[in-house]
This record gives structure tokens, C-alpha cells and sequence, in this order.
């Protein structure tokens, strides 16, 4: 991965703000809790053993929380990011490079307080931040374990359908906002994740998310403490959503205001999706594009960074 040359670097009728899980009308509180906490609004009640299209369970499931060294340099940095890893997920991305914990749920379950000593303990490791991916489907539990910071920069790491209720439970506690803008194409988006609302959700809770964080700060060794870094994988033969989505942003965020990372790594996994890699002449073409828009801050993935070997095992790292 490079940085970009010259540049720096329906209904919810109550709400208990404090674990985003909602009582809907006419259900008593004591006797029903209705999760709402993502677009999706399944209305299960997780606590009594239901789940939703995430599979979750209520109580958070990690199936790894260990240094990663992947990901951008501004959060990776020189000691590696404090990566824990969620199982259960809000999308249903068919191209999923980690389906083996976003498809089922496998890992270890943990409460607010057992979140917390988790962090405390990947912070003594010496990385750079704590890294939450795809805890979504947690983030009630997440937001309490957090009312103790860790003491480092958190990271919100997520595919970026996220209700704005949820982020606003969540504000304060997060440094670092690292969504995915994985479509401008709703049909697509249904297509290939199941999502057919996803552009107008992901496009309000990123504006809500660079609201929150402000613009993007960095502390004296280029890591990233505060802002919004938004990710987007080029889809092999879907090169007009990657433009659409590269004007989203140069519409929506002036430099500084948030950062873009755009990515080549897509590789296919057998379960759908496009069944190639992204050739050198379309990443060309996108990454053209992005420069021609005048976006100039953040990242250019290397084509040849589409290694499967940077998927990390998930066998429980961490979590003994
Ligand atoms: S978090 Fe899971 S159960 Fe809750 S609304 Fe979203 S997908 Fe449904």
C-alpha cells in the first residue's frame, strides 16, 4: 500500500440509548427486547437466544485480538494495529474474505467487562490503537465496555451500514472511524451483499461518523488519533460504482476532512461474486479517476497486494 504521491501524509418507538437494543411498541421492556441495532431492524430478540441476518448472539464473540500489520500505515504504523476480530456480520458480502467468522459464529464470548480486559491487555502489547472489526452487531455491549477508554486511539473498522442511532450511542468512545463506501449502486449492492439501501445509509452515517471525529489528525510518528478513513475495494468489471463512489466523496469531503483508501485486493472466494482478480488496465482506469477528481488524501493499494496470505487465521489468537 502507498500513499497517494505529494501528500501528506420504521418504526422505533422507544429507545434505550444506552445498549441500542429498542422495545418496539406494545412490547413491555421487561418482557421483550427488540434489536434495531442496524439498518437491518430484525426485531429478534437476541437476548432470549434469537438472531437476526447477523447471527450473532447477544453477548460479543471475538475469534481473534492480535497485532495486525495490514492495514493502512497511518493505523498499522511501525508496532501494528491491536486488530479484534468480530464474528457475525450486518452485510452478506458473497466475496467475504473472512466468511469463515461473518457467515457463522465461532470464537470466544465475552461481556462488557471481559471486552475491556481484552483491550487492556492489547494495549500492553504495545500497539498503536485498538482496532474494532466489524462489531457492529455488538455495539451496545462494545459502547459499555468503552466507557473506560483503553488509553489508546480506538478504531471503528466496519462495511459502513451502520444506523445513525447506533454511531450516536457510540460517540466519544471511537477516535477513528474506518467504514467501508462499498457501493454508489444500490443494485448491486443488493446483488452481491443483500443490502439494497446500502448507498443513502453508508453515505448518512459517514457524514455522521467525520461529524463526530472531526477532521483527520495524526500524532508525531503519521499515526492516525482522530478523522475518518474510508475504504473502497474495486470490484473486478464494476468499474462505473467505483467511479460513483469516488465522486461521493470528492463531493462530500474536502481535503483533510476525511481520507480515502482505495483498494486492489479483491481475490474470489468461490461463493459469488466476480470470478477474477481486478486486471492492471481497470485499476489503472479507477485509479486515474480518483486523481483526475483531485482527491488527494489517503491511499492507493499496489495491484499486487491481492495476497490471500494476509487473511489471518481466526483460531482464537489472543483470546486464551
Ligand atoms: S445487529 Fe444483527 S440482529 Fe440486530 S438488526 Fe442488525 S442484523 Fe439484525
Amino acid at each position: 500500500m502507498s500513499i497517494i504521491p505529494n501528500l501528506t501524509s420504521r418504526s422505533l418507538v422507544f429507545t434505550d440509548s444506552h445498549n441500542g437494543i429498542v422495545k418496539t411498541e406494545g412490547i413491555g421492556y421487561n418482557t421483550s427486547m427488540k434489536c434495531m441495532l442496524c439498518p437491518r431492524l430484525c426485531g429478534v430478540d437476541r437476548k432470549a437466544g434469537e438472531t437476526g441476518f447477523c447471527a450473532a448472539p447477544a453477548q460479543p464473540v471475538v475469534a481473534r485480538a492480535a497485532r495486525h500489520d495490514w492495514e493502512e500505515p497511518c493505523i498499522s504504523g511501525s508496532r501494528g494495529s491491536g486488530a479484534v476480530f468480530f464474528s457475525g456480520c450486518n452485510l452478506g458480502c458473497v466475496y467475504c474474505q473472512n466468511r469463515e467468522i461473518s457467515r457463522s459464529i465461532r470464537g470466544k464470548r465475552l461481556d462488557a467487562a471481559g471486552l475491556r480486559e481484552l483491550f487492556a491487555r492489547l494495549r500492553d502489547t504495545g500497539v498503536h490503537n485498538i482496532n474494532l472489526v466489524t462489531a457492529t452487531p455488538y455495539a451496545d455491549v462494545v459502547a459499555e465496555a468503552l466507557e473506560v477508554s483503553p488509553g489508546i486511539p480506538v478504531v471503528w473498522n466496519s462495511g459502513g451500514y451502520e444506523r445513525l442511532e447506533t454511531l450516536r450511542m457510540l460517540e466519544g468512545k471511537i477516535d477513528v472511524y474506518l467504514p467501508d463506501m462499498k457501493y454508489a449502486d444500490d443494485a448491486l449492492a443488493m446483488a452481491l451483499s443483500g443490502a439494497p439501501d446500502y448507498f443513502g445509509t453508508a453515505d448518512a452515517a459517514i457524514r455522521e461518523m467525520a461529524r463526530q471525529t472531526g477532521p483527520c489528525r495524526f500524532d508525531g510518528e503519521g499515526l492516525m488519533t482522530g478523522g475518518v478513513l474510508v475504504r473502497h475495494l474495486v470490484l473486478p468489471g464494476f468499474l462505473a460504482n467505483s467511479k460513483d463512489v469516488l465522486e461521493w466523496f470528492a463531493d462530500a469531503f474536502h481535503k483533510g476532512e476525511a481520507m480515502l483508501s482505495l483498494m486492489a485486493q479483491y481475490t474470489p472466494n468461490g461463493y459469488g461474486g466476480p470470478e477474477r482478480r481486478l486486471r492492471e488496465e481497470e485499476w489503472r482506469e479507477v485509479s486515474d479517476y480518483l486523481y483526475m477528481l483531485g482527491i488527494r488524501s489517503g491511499y492507493v493499494q499496489e495491484l499486487s497486494s491481492a495476497e490471500a496470505e494476509y487473511i489471518p487465521a481466526f483460531d482464537g489468537t489472543g483470546l486464551e
